[in-house]
């Protein structure tokens, strides 16, 4: 999507996106559910928003198929309550093999899969942001340790051996990374919670922390309300 322009405030024009390279759609309400691009499709739309999207990339394992009958449900570390990520577990797919992870290093490119990606603008909005600074400043020794971890796989390792001797360093096979689309507030905390941003036509989903992928039809049904009730005030 690359512009989006908002009709009017009057309720007879709608609002016009184009869709790049494809169509341009027409309607009276917009529903924004971007992710990573979250905060830069807010401030498309002319809002003033507070917070910015920082990645976070969540890299996994996997363990050998000989090892898949090691736990019949997901396991999980005792949780940090100060950060919004549940720490290295292990998780039993649907096929049956076990994945271990994910962690949580910050990333300097919003759509950066692999160990070592750096977007020049990306990075460079990152510097600008106080709340990264902020962010840095409350949580440097465990982004050291993150990062730590992620290049050292005994470190890795020894998050999971806290509760799973059984896994050994042999058994951590690769497997693709995630990216989370962390907002984080311009006092540098990290928002735990989901967070919603407005404009008169639209509704943008700015940060949707797990399990919400899990809860994605509550989570529907709560966004559905709220743009009844904005379509309702469209027409007052
Ligand atoms: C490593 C990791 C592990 C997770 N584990 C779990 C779990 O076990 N259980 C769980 O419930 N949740 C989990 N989550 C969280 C879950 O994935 C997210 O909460 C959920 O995906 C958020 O949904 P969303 O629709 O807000 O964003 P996304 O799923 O990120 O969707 C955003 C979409 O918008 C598209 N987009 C962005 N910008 C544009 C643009 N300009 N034009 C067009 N399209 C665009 C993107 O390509 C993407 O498809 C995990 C997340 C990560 C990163």
């Amino acid at each position: 999507m690359v512009d989006l322009n908002e009709g009017s405030d009057q309720i007879d024009l709608s609002l016009r996106v184009e869709v790049s390279g494809k169509s341009r759609i027409t309607a009276d309400y917009l529903i924004v559910c971007a992710g990573l691009m979250a905060d830069r499709m807010a401030r498309m739309m002319g809002i003033d928003i507070d917070f910015q999207i920082v990645p976070f990339r969540g890299e996994y394992y996997q363990l050998p198929a000989h090892l898949n009958g090691l736990v019949k449900h997901l396991i999980y570390p005792v949780p940090d309550p100060r950060l919004p990520f549940l720490g290295v577990h292990l998780t039993r797919m649907i096929d049956g093999s076990i994945t271990v992870g994910p962690n949580a290093v910050q990333g300097w490119k919003r759509e950066g899969y692999g160990k070592i990606n750096v977007s020049l603008r990306d990075g460079w909005e990152l510097l600008r942001f106080p709340g990264f600074w902020r962010l840095l400043g409350k949580n440097f020794a465990t982004g050291l340790r993150e990062w730590k971890n992620s290049l050292h796989k005994r470190g890795y390792l020894a998050l999971v051996n806290k509760y799973c001797p059984t896994v050994e360093l042999q058994h951590l096979q690769s497997y693709p990374a995630g990216i989370r689309a962390q907002a984080v507030l311009v006092d540098g905390s990290l928002v735990q919670d989901f967070l919603f941003a407005r404009s008169r036509r639209s509704l943008h989903v700015c940060n949707a922390p797990s399990p919400a992928a899990t809860s994605a039809f509550p989570i529907g049904g709560y966004i559905v309300d709220q743009v009844v009730d904005a379509q309702l005030s469209l027409k007052e």
